[in-house]
């Protein structure tokens, strides 16, 4: 049976641990010292790498050192030893994992679907770092919004029933933005409502699923004319494609 559980890292990252038959892999590990911790005796079998961040990537040289196994990310990251593209496979756990490109965060930026198929359980499994959140989206920090909206409807496009394992918790945050958005979706008040009696018990929003992402989260979202009409409000005009609302929306989010 596959397991996945959050890591917490540093102010707010996850660093989600999958486990299966005593075996044991983490995504994005920006410090080792809590992956030791949460290994307790257990080794590391593998590690996976999303974008170049520090906060993902900052404890790979300790933990590779420690336990001897394969990195598995971008090819731009020191201490990948098996790079990743667009389009590859990969094997974890047993599990076959397929390698998306998915730029504007950064432009090296990968998602990772984990397909866990045991003849019992069928269900994809998302990591997707920092470019989709909980009810979110990653800072634009490298990539163009072009770049962005077109990653994030990749994603969009799993299965509803898909699990979403973003790297941060920031779905509260995420949530009161949505709800001045579009403050007439019933959906993000009903979550955000769920989400900030998880917090206030101090427990992990994650992980999501693209149907709720599909229903709350206002970036991908730009195509619901509420939307377009409160971009409009930020800098976006009548005449905007999704992409610029979606841009609009991105910059209102970073000064909310
Ligand atoms: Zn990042």
């Amino acid at each position: 049976m596959l397991t996945i559980s959050p890591i917490a890292a540093f102010s707010d990252n996850y660093i989600w641990h999958l486990q299966r038959d005593e075996q044991d892999w983490v995504v994005d590990p920006g410090d080792a010292g809590p992956v030791s911790t949460a290994l307790e005796e257990r080794k590391l079998d593998g590690i996976l790498i999303t974008h170049h961040h520090w906060d993902h990537t900052g404890g790979i040289a300790e933990l590779a050192a420690k336990y001897h196994c394969p990195v598995y990310g971008p090819g731009s990251v020191e201490g990948v030893t098996h790079p990743l593209a667009a389009g590859d496979r990969c094997e974890v756990l047993g599990f076959p994992v397929s390698v998306m490109d998915v730029p504007g965060h950064t432009l090296d930026h990968l998602a990772l679907l984990l397909r866990e198929n045991d003849g019992r359980v069928e269900q994809n499994h998302l990591f997707c770092g920092d470019t989709l959140f909980a009810a979110g989206c990653g800072r634009l920090f490298e990539g163009t919004p072009a770049q962005m909206y077109s990653s994030l409807a990749k994603l969009s496009a799993l299965p509803p029933e898909t699990r979403v394992y973003c790297a941060h918790e920031y779905t509260l945050a995420n949530l009161r933005f949505a709800a001045a958005a579009e403050p007439g979706n019933q959906a993000v008040r009903n979550r955000l409502a769920q989400v900030e009696a998880l917090r206030a018990s101090g427990k992990t929003t994650l992980p999501s699923t693209i149907g709720e992402e599909l229903a709350t989260n206002p970036f991908l979202r730009c195509h619901i004319p509420a939307l377009a009409r409160q971009a409009a409000n930020h800098g976006a005009t009548e005449n905007s494609d999704e992409v610029e609302v979606f841009a609009y929306l991105r910059r209102w989010k970073d000064n909310f």
